[in-house]
């Protein structure tokens, strides 16, 4: 289950908060609190649910984020907690979020490039990320892996770049495709790459052997690269047609929505039975089945989707 614990962020990368859309973050009181997200964690764990990624938005910008992950894993079940972030608030954070519980780090790195990095993140600064990535790595989390999102002329000649880079960190790197999440604008021909367009370029100079390790719970396709200490993954919502076969996922918004699928517009409401003296925990289970029962076989992104809703909302 993937928990967005805001729909605020740091950074405005031009594929999730286009820099053209005004930003109007939720009012804070359309924002589950802890409490609230700490009560559907339980009913989910009861449910079945062992596993939770902590996103957004940026997920280290709300306060208290440690301790409210301490909470969640002290609730019987709960056996991983990841978190996904673009690093640039870990120096701080990392020690805290570990002793807390998290065991699993994402770090969104598009760019090696001090400017570029600015120009694809809106507002980010690259010295801050790689100042996350060394935090996290020091921090000892069991787990970090760097996501890449690849945009045709705009990253895609620094892939030797970033493997270089992660292979130097040890960290394992994955490469995803664009999808149509907050703005159908970006999915674009002149923008869109797709990963076996990059696997093709980087078996130009690696033998790509599939790999056995797991590296998570996603579906990211691993391969080892010849001569390299790291596992390449790949994750093409658009262009692999398997895409959805494995996903088991459930998504709670920073709005308190229960969405089965990222890919599809449908999503069940949550707050109002937080929020509603008269209702239960067993009337929170009946939104928990209902939302399962309607898992789409596919997500919808080939269908000329169009997004009703912003990633940061919905939590990536
Ligand atoms: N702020 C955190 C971060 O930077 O990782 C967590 C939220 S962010 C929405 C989660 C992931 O979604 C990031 O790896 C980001 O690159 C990815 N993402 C956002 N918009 C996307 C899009 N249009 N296509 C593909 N990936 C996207």
């Amino acid at each position: 289950m993937r928990i967005s614990v805001t729909d605020r962020c740091n950074e405005r990368c031009l594929y999730c908060l286009p820099h053209d859309v005004a930003i109007e973050w939720l009012p804070r009181g359309q924002i589950l609190t802890y409490e609230e997200i700490l009560r559907v964690a339980r009913v989910a764990t009861e449910l079945g649910v062992t596993k939770f990624r902590i996103t957004g938005g940026e997920p280290l910008v709300r306060k208290n984020l440690p301790e409210f992950i301490a909470e969640l894993n002290r609730l019987p079940g709960v056996t991983d907690i990841g978190l996904s972030t673009n690093a640039t608030l870990l120096p701080a954070l990392a020690e805290p979020l570990r002793r807390a519980g998290v065991r699993k780090v994402n770090i969104s790195l598009d760019s090696l490039q001090a400017e570029r990095y600015r120009e694809i993140s809106g507002t980010g600064n690259l010295r801050d990320c790689l100042a996350g990535i060394d935090a996290a790595i020091a921090a000892g989390f069991p787990q970090v892996k760097l996501n890449a999102v690849m945009i045709k002329g705009k990253n895609d000649d620094e892939i030797f770049d970033l493997i270089e880079f992660a292979a130097g960190k040890r960290l394992p790197l994955r490469f995803i495709e664009l999808m149509p999440v907050s703005t159908s604008e970006v999915l674009s021909d002149d923008n869109f790459i797709s990963i076996g367009h990059v696997r093709q370029v980087i078996e130009s100079k690696y033998e790509l052997v599939p790999s056995a390790a797991k590296h998570g719970n996603g579906p990211a396709l691993y391969y080892r690269a010849n001569g390299l200490p790291i596992d390449l993954g790949f994750i093409g919502a658009m262009t692999n047609l398997h895409f959805c076969d494995n996903c088991n996922k459930v998504r709670l918004t920073a709005d308190g929505k229960l969405r089965p699928c990222l890919g599809s517009h449908m999503e069940f409401d949550l707050k109002s039975v937080l929020r509603d003296p008269t209702k239960t925990d067993a009337d929170l289970r009946r939104v928990f089945t209902e939302t399962i029962r309607n898992k789409p076989e596919q997500h919808e992104f080939r269908d000329n989707y169009v997004p009703g809703r912003k990633m940061i909302a919905i939590g990536g």
